[in-house]
């Protein structure tokens, strides 16, 4: 008997189980997906939406007529704005300028207000996203700042609820779970309860994007939106949300963004689950969990929301060309351009004239990007840090006139940044990127992106007929 609601509200949770059969076959242990995308509006933080509220409200922090404000990479807003209106709040997302423009959209269709701000400068900057909202719930009056990172509301939601669903699903003989962890409410909520029922038999695995901090990695940027922990280079005080809780979290599988994009656009094709790229690093972690285990085990992977957010992102496949992701078979070209190039030659945005000099010695055509980021760090240099370009032409002409020191900052002496190219476009994007949109204008070079990151400089003779 299907459910009769006399409230949305009341359809927040309850979300059903599917079996991976196809991305799981030949391997023993099976995968379970907990459908998370089958909330209201869309996500899991539907539940810590609620959860925060219901809280707030009988906490005596959120009024009748009050305004509810939040920092959100966007579901946690989606969820405020339901929940918030359904109960009579004015509702204000700050959403990350990162964030996939379509989550944007539906914060407004339910009646949100949306503030975009910055999350790529250090977390101390008034731009920064979570100061931009901290700002608003102190000038709006009767506003409160839901603050899921720190609001223990948040993981409180998957003890009382997504746990016991899991828990009853299987009926006890869930053995893994695997979820990723943005502020850690999912995973410390539904993990920790899960272990308690299970007398802390159940295995806690956290999905976690290569190259963020949770799992080890140097906190460099990544292109899987809402899980990781970013560390900005120019941040002071690195701080881990309250919400999570390290000790439910038994080891971490750091999957490669090209995996998990893959893995969202597999779900799709393959299980006909249309779901979001943090979903795709779950199901990727899950099956390498699932791996190693045996037919008496169970995983259980957590999949928190739907790829309609995200169809001009993972599931757009010009997207996915354009910062290199996918190659088809036939386009290989730039590819074999890449490989013929010279060593790649970054120049870090805190550089001095006179480094960026000795620097571009090596840089084929004299030209090379500007990144935030310094071009030693394992990751490489991510597309979404670059700055600017600088070229030894210009740089040696400022220092022959004396318009520069050796020892100043590169500051005004940044030229525009260069165009960019996945690795597997072909020849012809190639060469309309370096001829570039306005008349007459032109790049000297070209960046090959492979996996989001710059993984070369081609200059027009690398594609000379
Ligand atoms: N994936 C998506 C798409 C999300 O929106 C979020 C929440 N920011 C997460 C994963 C992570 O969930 P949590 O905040 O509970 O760790």
């Amino acid at each position: 008997m299907t459910a009769v609601h006399e409230s949305v509200l009341d359809a927040i949770g309850g979300t059903p189980l599917f079996r991976l059969a196809r991305l799981g076959a030949g391997i023993a242990a099976p995968v379970y997906a907990k459908a998370e995308f089958l909330n209201i509006g869309g996500s899991v933080k539907d539940r810590a939406a609620l959860s925060m509220i219901l809280a707030a409200e009988r906490d005596g922090l959120l009024e009748p007529g009050g305004t509810i404000v939040e920092a959100t990479s966007g579901n946690t807003g989606i969820g405020l704005a339901i929940v918030g209106r359904q109960r009579g709040y004015r509702v204000i997302a700050g959403v990350s300028d990162r964030s996939a423009p379509e989550k944007s959209d539906i914060l407004r269709a339910y009646g949100a207000e949306v503030v975009l701000a910055t999350t790529a400068v250090p977390r101390e900057d008034p731009a920064h996203l979570f100061n931009v909202a901290r700002r608003l719930a102190e000038e709006v009056p009767g506003a409160w700042l839901a603050n899921q990172y720190d609001n223990l509301a948040n993981p409180d939601a998957h003890v009382r609820t997504t746990g016991p669903e899991i828990w009853e699903q299987t009926g006890g003989r869930v053995t893994h779970f695997v979820a990723g962890v943005g502020t850690g409410g999912t995973v410390t909520g539904t993990g920790g309860y899960l272990k308690q029922a299970s007398g802390g038999a159940v295995t806690v695995v956290g999905a976690d994007p290569e190259s963020s901090s949770y799992g080890g990695g140097d906190g460099s940027p990544w292109f899987v939106e809402s899980i990781g922990h970013f560390l900005h280079p120019g941040t002071i005080e690195d701080r881990r949300p309250q919400a999570y809780r390290s000790e439910v979290v038994d080891s971490f599988e750091r999957i490669p963004d090209r995996e998990s994009l893959l893995t969202a656009r597999r779900l799709a094709r393959e299980e006909g689950i249309l779901a979001g790229p943090s979903s795709g690093t779950a199901v990727a972690a899950a099956l390498r969990v699932a791996r190693r285990l045996g037919p008496d085990d169970l995983v259980v992977v957590l999949l928190p929301d739907s790829g309609r957010s995200y169809l001009s992102k993972v599931h757009s496949d010009t997207w996915m060309r354009e910062w290199g992701f996918l190659e088809e078979p036939g386009e290989t070209a730039v590819r074999a351009a890449l490989e013929a190039a010279d060593p790649l030659v970054a120049v870090p945005a805190d550089a001095t004239v006179g480094e960026a000099v000795e620097a571009l010695r090596a840089a084929p055509g004299g030209v090379a990007p500007v990144a935030l980021a310094r071009a030693a760090r394992p990751f490489g240099v991510s597309a979404t840090e670059l700055m600017g370009s600088v070229s030894r032409e210009a740089l040696t002409a400022a220092l022959a006139e004396g318009a520069a020191k050796p020892d100043d900052p590169l500051g005004a002496l940044v030229g525009p940044a260069l165009p960019t190219v996945g690795v597997g476009q072909s020849v012809a994007e190639a060469r309309a990127a370096l001829a570039g949109r306005a008349a007459g204008g032109g790049h000297p070079a070209v960046l090959v992106l492979v996996d989001g990151r710059v993984a070369g400089v081609l200059s027009g003779e690398a594609f000379a007929d």
